[in-house]
């Protein structure tokens, strides 16, 4: 495959760019940054890696089997009206622009498949609900932002096959939630975010990162797909079997009001969550390498 991939210099995209280089798949990076790309994706490490900064990336994706679409600022920051809408636009813009490179492209250079992130915070948030891919969406922000990220990734054209991945919490060594979480544990200043009965639907990057390339490559893999473990667990629970696979307490629970004070309306993604099964990824017969968040975090700690 030809695999054009937005976001690919992120946390995920980095795991993923080496998975498809692994099968020798030919990797094309749709960037903001040519240069920081660069130094991600080294030409002695990466050789034959297509780097390409916007006005560049019409180029790339006409010719391409698949596009890979992950690109968006993180969300785990403080919340300001420009920060909200900047959440939005970031995830937007890039979908909006490949959907409009593949769509253009022609018919025999098309993309055939686009796999398209999307988060779980398209539910909303309970202590009590259970969600599948057919539950309805929340009514807060963030489920707003997922409906227009998803919305705007099926305008592709009827002959693209799109796979949306909502993603829960993504579990890996150099960054997402751990690379936060980690080094307060190291400290002995660990513990349970808010009450820690929020849920957590957790699944491990590789797990991520193979559910990702089964999408590029299995046709049955169409529509909505949860890209969560198959094991959620409570915040608390989380943090109990951190600290255990550390060997530190998770004893230092930080309020509420703590949390409110350093991320504003941000704070809502940690101290609520969701409780989100892969419904479809099992039926699909998706194989998760881990299906219990201590496994994962020993293999990731390691
Ligand atoms: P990262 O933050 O690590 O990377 C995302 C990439 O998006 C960056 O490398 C960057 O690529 C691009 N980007 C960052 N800011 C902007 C911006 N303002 N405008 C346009 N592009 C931007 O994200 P992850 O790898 O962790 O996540 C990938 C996707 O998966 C994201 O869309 C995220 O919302 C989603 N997701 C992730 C979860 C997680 O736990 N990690 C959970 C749920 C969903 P470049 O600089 O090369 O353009």
């Amino acid at each position: 495959m030809t695999v054009s991939v937005t976001g690919a210099t992120g946390f995920i995209g980095r795991r993923l760019v080496q998975r498809l280089r692994a099968d020798n798949h030919s990797i094309r990076v749709l960037t903001r940054s040519k240069s920081k790309a660069e130094q991600i994706f080294p030409a002695k490490d990466f050789p034959g890696i297509v780097i390409a900064e916007e006005p560049e990336w019409g180029k790339c994706v006409q010719g391409s089997t698949a596009v890979v679409n992950l690109a968006g600022l993180p969300i785990s920051t403080r919340w300001s009206p420009e920060v909200k809408k900047e959440i939005k636009d970031s995830r937007i813009r890039p979908t909006s622009k490949v959907v409009e490179l593949i769509n253009n492209s022609s018919a025999e250079a098309r993309p055939t498949v686009l796999v398209s992130a999307t988060a779980v915070g398209y539910y909303g948030t309970s202590e009590t609900g259970v969600f599948d891919e057919n539950s309805p969406s929340g009514k807060d922000y963030l489920s707003e932002v997922c409906r227009e990220w998803e919305g705007t990734a099926l305008k592709a054209n009827k002959d693209v096959r799109v796979a949306l991945i909502r993603i829960g919490v993504v579990l890996g060594k150099d960054g997402g939630a751990l690379a936060m979480m980690v080094p307060f544990f190291q400290m002995f200043a660990g513990g349970p975010l808010g009450s820690g009965q929020q849920w957590f639907s957790w699944i491990h990057v590789d797990d991520l990162v193979n559910l990702i390339y089964e999408a590029l490559t299995n046709p049955s893999y169409q529509g909505v797909i949860n890209g969560t473990a198959p094991n959620p667990v409570r915040l608390g629970e989380m943090c109990q079997q951190l600290g255990s696979v550390l060997s530190r307490p998770s004893w230092l629970p930080v309020p509420d009001f703590a949390l409110k004070a350093l991320l504003g309306e941000g704070a809502t993604v940690v101290l609520e969550g969701q409780k989100v099964l892969p419904v479809r990824a099992k039926e699909l017969g998706f194989e998760f390498k881990y299906k219990y968040v201590k496994d994962a975090l020993r293999a990731i700690m390691q």
